[in-house]
């Protein structure tokens, strides 16, 4: 029934029957009670479907998953306690050690380090590219067992934007899936399920919450890639678990074979759940993010115009902008626009970055990003600050850059701010 991604916000995922709660409830329960020892054993062999521990499902999480799959098009969904918890399970599920995958260097710098330091402590090893090179170069980073590419719709901290075509053929061209990070565009502004990914991620922390009160993450599959075509690549979805007694993933569940071995093993072992209470808080933040997605691009763009003509500001990045170098592929890609985020340099360099931020008055210095307010911060010393000169460079995070998430204040008032700020910082 409902039709357009505005809809969907409010109505999918969960349609009460007569007489049962409006709002989704809340099920904060960890168990669930069976009437016999079979009918719950059966649970424990994947034989019949319910819900019996809140680690594995819980029908608060299904519900808010729903609706992210049901926005997103996809085939199944499912919830975690972070989007770190997100980008780890995507790529683990079908990466073990002694595997590889590529990843666009120009990622969140939680998910590098992830990848880059930690997944390599597991023995799975991760190449990181430079996502403008053409086909032909990114193509030579491929090896025998390299086991998917992933990268961000729009990069976080530097608003690139990644170009579908080029990646999901990448990816298609050598048996692997495409897993896309869609924090940033959410499902508002891009479908990358509908543009080649075949695995989505997203931080609901970011704008799906959009109101700074949960930590959480969502994993959504396209259900179209075939691990069986590819069955010497995917053994965990291609050959026997033990741990089921013998269940053949793919064999078994089909288009949701990644899900449910993501769910029933990974969940079950790794227990990244997200708590049913911060579920209903994505839920809220869901039903407006479709009118939120559209102020947040409405302010950004004239921030980022704003920006653009005040000569103090050194340089200034957003794919809105017509002169932007992600200018094309936005239009392309999200024709709607892009996000709230932006990132500029001050005039004067890192110190005088730093000292307009200070200067900032209802624009406040966070650690968060895509929030209905207003917030900054300074990847170089905050979210990058692990990074080297030569990673930060990769990652393209100039040492000056402020990265900018304009908020759904009046618009007007951050650019006083801004100007305020900028009066003091070059006094
Ligand atoms: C914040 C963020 C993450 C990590 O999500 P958490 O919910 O903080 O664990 C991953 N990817 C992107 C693009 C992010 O912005």
């Amino acid at each position: 029934m409902s039709t357009t991604v505005d809809t969907k916000c409010l109505h999918a995922g969960y349609v009460p029957g007569n007489g049962e709660a409006r709002q989704l409830p809340i099920y904060q329960s960890t168990t669930w009670k069976y009437s016999t020892s079979d009918d719950m054993g059966k649970l424990f062999d994947l034989e019949a479907s319910g819900y019996f521990y809140t680690r594995l499902q819980n029908p608060t999480n299904d519900a808010v998953a729903a609706k992210i799959c049901e926005l997103e098009g996809g085939y199944a969904a499912m919830l975690t306690s972070s989007g770190q918890a997100a980008n780890f399970f995507a790529v683990f599920n079908i990466c073990e050690a002694g595997d590889h995958f590529i990843t666009s260097s120009s990622i969140y710098g939680g998910t590098y380090n992830l990848f880059g330091v930690t997944m390599k402590k597991m023995g799975i090893e991760c190449t990181f590219v430079d996502q403008n090179l053409p086909y032909e170069e990114l193509c030579k980073f491929i090896k025998p067992n390299t086991k998917c590419i992933f990268g961000e719709t729009i990069t976080n901290p530097t608003v690139d934007i990644l170009d579908f075509d080029k990646f999901s053929k990448l990816a298609h061209d050598h048996g692997i899936p495409l897993i896309v990070d869609n924090t940033f565009a959410t499902p508002v502004n891009c479908n990358p399920l509908k543009l080649g990914a075949d695995i989505v991620t997203h931080s609901t922390t970011k704008y799906i919450d959009g109101h700074a009160s949960s930590v959480g993450g969502a994993i959504v599959d396209s259900g179209n890639f075939d691990w069986l075509a590819h069955k010497e690549k995917f053994p965990g979805l291609t050959t026997p678990d033990d741990s089921y007694h013998g269940i053949i993933y793919a064999e078994r569940f089909g288009k949701a074979a990644y899900i449910t071995k993501a769910t029933s093993q990974l969940m079950r072992d790794l227990g990244s759940i997200q708590a049913p209470q911060n579920a209903y808080y994505v839920q809220i933040g869901l039903e407006s993010l479709a009118v939120r997605m559209e102020r947040h691009v409405k302010n950004a763009t004239k921030i980022a115009e704003y920006l653009a003509s005040d000569d103090r500001i050194a340089w200034v990045k957003y794919p809105g902008l017509k002169t932007d170098s992600a200018h094309e592929l936005m239009l392309k890609y999200m024709p709607k626009g892009s996000c709230g985020v932006l990132c500029f340099g001050v005039k004067g360099g890192r110190e005088a970055s730093i000292k307009f931020m200070d200067s900032l008055k209802l624009s406040t210095i966070a650690t968060h990003v895509a929030d209905c307010k207003t917030l900054l911060l300074h990847p170089a010393s905050h979210t990058h600050r692990q990074m080297s000169e030569e990673q930060l460079k990769e990652a393209g995070v100039a040492p000056d850059l402020i990265r900018f998430s304009v908020g759904l204040e009046d618009p007007d008032d951050i650019i006083a701010d801004i100007k305020q700020a900028l009066d003091i910082a070059l006094a």
